[in-house]
């Protein structure tokens, strides 16, 4: 039996994952230290024999008895909000916190899968993004912490990789949305949701020109554990490639919670990124993976899932 230990399991995507890796017949050790993280998320998986539960901050060492064969780092803040309000907490997950599971990684003889995002794009001069492409980003700009970080996590991977034979693989993840996000993130889709379900004016910043192409979480996940699975150390984009404005996507939010709300516009924040859709043509090839869901079956499962867990 195999044994899996994903840091910020108890987030969005981490407890998906420990779902996941649990369905496949895993042992899951879950680290997280509740910073965004949310007990709810992995309370159903409490007292399953596979699985146990460590509260923990992966920036000091870690120290996981017995062998272990893959590590997912997914820690960290993720989105705009959360980032800008805990700026040095997300630089040092990024990097201290991505070099003491490194480490971990070459104790144990382990394969390690590196949560990197669309953000080391930054706001991108090449459109739709290639994993090629080395960005465009503001290091010191507000989202400078959460970009970087990624960054330099990206490059200490590769380093004990190549320095160290270590076996690595680097998900490229872009927008993703679906059951377990946080209503008040500050994300596009939990915003709009909310004020939906609220009956407040819907907040789209800017102009609603800038564009997303979201990716239900689902798809992801599959994309994810097929990744685990393969031998390729090279970042690997991972998302839905149909891409769309912000506006519009606010629009179809307003149409499937079927809501009164206006949509009202905001000042666009700070190094924004104008585009962002991932070309997907690596995941395709290596992973055979395409996403499946459409955004039409997502947003109504999440909307329910809001719907529910929020009470509106
Ligand atoms: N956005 C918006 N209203 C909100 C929250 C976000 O118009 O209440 C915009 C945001 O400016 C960005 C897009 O929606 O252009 C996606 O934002 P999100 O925070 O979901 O993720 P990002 O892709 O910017 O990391």
């Amino acid at each position: 039996m195999k044994t899996a230990v994903i840091t910020g399991g108890a987030g969005f995507l981490g407890s998906h994952l420990c779902d996941r890796l649990i369905a496949e017949g895993m042992n899951v050790i879950c680290i997280d230290n509740l910073l965004t993280g949310n007990p709810a998320n992995i309370s159903h998986l409490f007292g399953h024999d596979r699985f146990s539960f460590v509260k923990h901050d992966v920036t000091n060492f870690i120290h996981v008895p017995g062998d272990v064969d893959y590590i997912l780092h997914f820690a960290s803040p993720a989105s705009p909000i959360d980032y800008l309000k805990l700026p040095i907490q997300t630089l040092k997950v990024g990097s201290l916190g991505t070099h003491k599971v490194l480490g971990l990684a070459k104790e144990k003889k382990a394969r390690f899968l590196l949560a990197s995002t669309s953000e080391v794009y930054g706001d991108p001069l090449v459109h739709p993004q290639k994993e090629e492409y080395w960005g465009n980003v503001n290091p010191i700009g507000p989202r400078g912490v959460y970009d970087e970080a990624k960054r330099f996590a990206e490059a200490i991977t590769m380093a004990y990789h190549r320095y160290h034979n270590l076996e690595t693989r680097i998900v490229r993840i872009f927008n993703t949305y679906g059951p377990r996000m946080r209503l008040d993130d500050g994300r596009a889709l939990p915003s709009f949701v909310g004020q939906a379900l609220r009956g407040e004016d819907i907040t789209v910043f800017g102009d609603g020109s800038q564009t997303r192409s979201f990716c239900f979480v689902s798809d992801l996940v599959e994309g994810i554990f097929r990744l685990l699975l393969s031998d390729e150390s090279n970042p690997v984009n991972i998302g839905n490639p149909e891409e769309i404005t912000i506006q519009q996507f606010a629009e179809e939010v307003v149409r499937a919670t079927n809501s009164n709300s206006k949509i009202i516009f905001t000042p666009l924040p700070e190094d924004d990124p104008k585009v962002r859709q991932p070309d997907i043509s690596r995941a395709q090839s290596i992973l055979g993976w395409n996403p499946k869901i459409t955004r039409q079956e997502g947003l109504f499962t999440t909307v329910a899932y809001f719907r529910k867990s929020s009470g509106l």
